[in-house]
């Protein structure tokens, strides 16, 4: 079966730092990449290369900064007072959390220093402000649900076909 739009396209991938070829994510440590192809999941110029490619193909793509996530934008660090925290049970670097921003959007950030009672967090994706290589391996390839097409993200199968079960998707859509 051939990537193409509305396919369920799954990846392992590696992902360097051009700059000094430092290994930033591995999927074999964090579990295969789902993503509905055509649908913006994931990095274009990624989609573009796939596309019409089928199961076992593999290939190493260069993503600059402007087609992959972006400069760094040192305006999403931010320091809050450790006060801001209470509902979480425990706090520690390299805890992430959802925060709401002042325009209605959802950001999320990482903890990335504790001092005292300042903790200083960033929201920049991990990815930002870098030029990246992915060595790439297309495992599976097959179509969408319909329901995963009205979600515009994929599900998880193979855990059991219960209709109570959650799809696992992580999303808070409620779907089973
Ligand atoms: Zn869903």
């Amino acid at each position: 079966m051939k990537i193409e739009k509305g396919k369920v396209v799954t990846l392992e991938f590696k992902v360097y730092d051009k700059a000094n070829n430092e290994l930033l994510e591995d999927t074999k440590e964090v579990g295969p990449f789902f993503y509905i192809h055509g649908h913006g999941n994931f990095v274009p110029k990624i989609e573009e290369t796939l596309e019409g490619h089928e199961k076992g193909f593999s290939t190493s793509i260069d993503i600059s900064v402007e087609e992959g996530y972006g400069e760094y934008d040192s305006d999403l660090v931010v320091e809050m007072e450790k006060s801001e925290f209470v509902e979480f049970d425990d706090i520690y670097e390299g805890l992430d959390f959802i925060a709401d921003m002042d325009d209605g959007t959802e950001q999320s950030f990482v903890i990335t220093n504790i001092e005292d009672e300042i903790v200083t967090a960033d929201g920049n994706h991990p990815f930002a402000g870098k030029d990246l290589k992915f060595d790439v391996v297309v495992t599976g390839v097959r179509e969408a649900t319909k329901e995963e097409l009205e979600h515009g993200h994929p599900h998880f199968h193979g855990f059991g076909d219960d209709e109570e079960e959650e799809c696992g998707c992580g999303c808070d859509c409620g779907c089973h």
